[in-house]
Parts: structure tokens; C-alpha cells; sequence
């Protein structure tokens, strides 16, 4: 039998937490989500069960009270989660970026006090990169910190940072050098605890991805103990940060084939109910195509998500996998939630049907951890790497 590694789940313990979501979504997420969504109302006892789940540690090593599940397993998580609505997974999967952040390259007095409070919960994040000027351009951040003998004060704005309103601990990146060449080398990451000089701006309003906090977050001379700087050394910030995103491109991905799920289920349900000119619309050929189509962009995206997961776990670099999963997985959640509107016609444009929200959720997909333009970029300079000519 495969032995599991030290400090992860065995495939045991990974069957038995996917079954306890697999009820707790029907239980729970199902019946509040379409009311939560509509009223933009942060859904705090989900918070309060997600904790119980153990979802702030779910792939925090077991040595510091997580779950220690594999990335594989974790997309399965993510993906059953948002086939009935994926905002939530935002909530514990950013705070996931955040502990992984201080999992793979913190100091192991970092990882000893900052993991165990993590994975219970009892401190909620996220991850802070973008800023009102830099995206994409991560390395464009003006936010700086400066040393003051044992602390740094932080200055700048980020913004769109999830869980910003009810998160209180955030891994934060900021130049602790903004003269440095190349840019990279003058960034750093740091665990913020909120406090005095680090508040939040304000809420921002969204198309979709509601219920979720998405804020601005000021910090104003905010004095953090050089103790808290990831690593314990300038300047690896930037690479802090990248290192993580492929896990989070691999949650972006598995979002999207749940949501692509999602939308397919529903399209099949209401395709065989609704009934035009004699027949159920699902015997009409022009529905028949469309539900071929969403099924199989479902599969394809759901192949990709667990070819990249696996190669994540053997540790082996899958930016390229992780890249194609991302990018193949959130186009297939956009393409079939518009598609989810037609089989539903005029009732795909009520909110007493859930397709609506499918189509406002899926572009997100396309934006978060590194947009589907850049994506691509990633994809091709990995083919020229990996087959030089
Ligand atoms: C709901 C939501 C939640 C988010 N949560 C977080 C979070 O928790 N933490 C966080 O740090 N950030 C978060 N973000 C921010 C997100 O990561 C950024 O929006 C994303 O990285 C894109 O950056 P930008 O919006 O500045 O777009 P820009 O970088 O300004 O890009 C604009 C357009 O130009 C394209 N583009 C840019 N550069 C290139 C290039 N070199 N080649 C080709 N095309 C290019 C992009 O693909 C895009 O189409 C969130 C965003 C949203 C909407």
C-alpha cells in the first residue's frame, strides 16, 4: 500500500474529507447560496463550519494541524464546492496562498507560530499583491517598507485583496528596496496582522463573487517586527509570491471545472423539464449540441486540472500543466455558463434560477492568479524552454 508522505493525508483520510463536503455542500452551501449571493451578505456560519471541516488548514502539513491533503484531493474539494457556488472557496483558499507562502519558505520559528493558528482558523487572510496601479506587472508595486531598528514600516494601498474586510492576517508584498535592479530583488513578503496603521479602505462592489469580502487595505507607517519578514531575508518576495501561484492556479482551474459542472447539471436538468413544440427542448438537436459541447469542455478541464495537481504533488515544476488548467478550465466555466442562459432561454435572465450567477461568477476565473492573456505567455515560453529547437 502507498505510504503517505510525512505530514499529508492518506488516501484514506483524503476519501473520508471529500465525502463530509460532498454532504456538508448539500446540507449547507446548496440551500443559502442563491439568497447570500443576491443579498451580497458574507455567509458567517459557513465560516464557522468551514473551520469544523478544517478547510484554513486543508493543505497545511499535518505536523502543524492541518489537513495535509494533496493538491490532487484539493482540487477535488474546490471543484465539488463550486459546482453549487464557488465564491466560498475564495474564502479558505486565499488564506491557503498566504499559509503556503509561510509553509514553503518561512523561517521554522515563522512556520511554528504562524501554521497551527492558520490551519485552525483562528487567524483568516489572504494574499496582498496587487495595488491600484500593478496587476500583472507585479513588480510595478510601490508600497514599500522600511527598516526602524527591529520593525519596518509599511506604506502604499493594496486592492482587491479577499478577505480584506474579515481577514485580520495578510502576507503582504512590498519593496523593502525600490531602487533595486532587476526589480525583483528589492521585494519582500510580510505577515500583517491588522492593527494601528493597517486598516481597511473600503469594500468594493462586484458583478459576482459575492457574499465574499474583496477590499482595499491602507498601510499607513503600519510597524511590523522584522520578525515577520517571510524568510528572514530582503529581497525574496517576488519569488514568495510566484512560488505560490501555481497551486493557486491549480484552485483557479478546479473553480472553474466545478463551475463549468454547475452549469452543465442545471442545463441537463431544466433541458429534459422544458418542453417545446411536443418534445422535451433536450430531444431538439440544437440543445443536444450545446449539451455535448459543455459536457465534454467539462471532462477535458477536469483532466487538465488533475494531470497538473498530480504533477504538483510528485513537487516537480507545473507551471506549463498548471498554466494549460487554468487558462482551458476558466474559458470552459465561461463558455458554459452563457451556454446554461440559451438552454434556459428567458428564464436564464431571473434570479430565481441559478445559471445567472454561474454567468456573473465565470470571468473571475479568467482574472485571478495571473490573467488568461498571461496565461498563454507562460504556456509558450515554457514549450520553447522544455523543447528548445
Ligand atoms: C474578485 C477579485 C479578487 C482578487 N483577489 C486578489 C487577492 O486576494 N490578492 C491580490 O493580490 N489580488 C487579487 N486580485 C487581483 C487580480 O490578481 C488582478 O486583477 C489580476 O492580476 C490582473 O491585474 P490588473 O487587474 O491590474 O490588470 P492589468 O495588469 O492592468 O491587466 C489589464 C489587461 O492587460 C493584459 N496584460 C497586462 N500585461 C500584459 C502582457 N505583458 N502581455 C499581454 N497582456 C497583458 C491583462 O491580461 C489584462 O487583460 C483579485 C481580483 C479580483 C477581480
Amino acid at each position: 500500500m502507498e505510504q503517505p508522505h510525512p505530514g499529508r493525508a492518506s488516501a484514506d483520510e483524503e476519501a473520508q474529507i471529500l465525502e463530509a463536503i460532498d454532504r456538508w455542500v448539500e446540507r449547507e452551501v446548496r440551500p443559502i447560496a442563491r439568497k447570500f449571493d443576491q443579498a451580497d451578505e458574507y455567509p458567517f456560519e459557513l465560516v464557522e463550519q468551514m473551520k469544523e471541516l478544517g478547510l484554513f488548514g486543508a493543505t497545511i502539513s499535518q505536523d502543524y494541524g492541518g489537513l495535509g491533503l494533496s493538491a490532487s484531493c484539493y482540487a477535488s474539494l474546490v471543484t465539488r464546492i463550486s459546482s453549487v457556488w464557488m465564491a466560498p472557496t475564495g474564502i479558505f483558499n486565499s488564506h491557503l496562498i498566504m499559509a503556503q507562502a509561510v509553509e514553503r519558505n518561512g523561517t521554522p520559528e515563522q512556520r511554528a507560530e504562524w501554521l497551527p493558528r492558520f490551519a485552525t482558523g483562528e487567524l483568516r487572510g489572504g494574499i496582498g499583491l496587487t495595488e491600484p496601479d500593478a496587476g500583472t506587472d507585479l513588480q510595478g508595486i510601490r508600497s514599500t517598507a522600511r527598516r526602524d531598528g527591529e520593525h519596518y514600516l509599511l506604506r502604499g494601498t493594496k486592492t482587491w485583496i479577499t478577505n480584506g474586510v474579515y481577514g485580520t492576517c495578510f502576507a503582504v508584498l512590498v519593496k523593502t528596496d525600490p531602487e533595486a535592479e532587476p526589480r525583483h530583488r528589492g521585494m519582500s513578503l510580510f505577515i500583517c496582522e491588522k492593527g494601528e496603521g493597517f486598516t481597511v479602505g473600503r469594500k468594493l462592489k462586484k458583478l459576482g463573487y459575492r457574499s465574499i469580502d474583496s477590499a482595499e487595505l491602507v498601510f499607513e507607517d503600519f510597524r511590523v517586527p522584522a520578525t515577520r519578514l517571510v524568510g528572514g531575508m530582503e529581497g525574496r518576495g517576488f519569488q514568495h509570491a510566484v512560488g505560490g501561484l501555481e497551486l493557486g492556479r491549480i484552485n483557479v482551474a478546479a473553480r472553474g471545472v466545478g463551475l463549468a459542472k454547475g452549469a452543465l447539471d442545471d442545463a441537463l436538468r431544466y433541458a429534459q423539464q422544458r418542453r417545446t413544440f411536443g418534445k422535451p427542448i433536450a430531444h431538439h438537436q440544437a440543445i443536444q449540441l450545446k449539451l455535448a459541447d459543455m459536457a465534454t469542455r467539462v471532462e477535458a478541464a477536469r483532466l487538465l486540472v488533475e494531470q497538473a495537481a498530480r504533477k504538483y504533488d510528485t513537487g516537480m515544476r507545473c507551471d506549463l500543466e498548471a498554466g494549460m488548467a487554468k487558462l482551458f478550465a476558466s474559458e470552459a466555466a465561461v463558455a458554459n455558463s452563457l451556454e446554461a442562459m440559451r438552454v434556459f432561454g428567458g428564464y436564464s435572465y431571473s434570479v430565481d434560477f441559478d445559471v445567472e450567477r454561474y454567468y456573473r461568477d465565470a470571468p473571475l476565473m479568467c482574472i485571478g492568479e495571473g490573467t488568461n492573456e498571461m496565461q498563454r505567455i507562460i504556456i509558450a515560453r515554457q514549450l520553447v524552454e522544455r523543447f528548445p529547437a
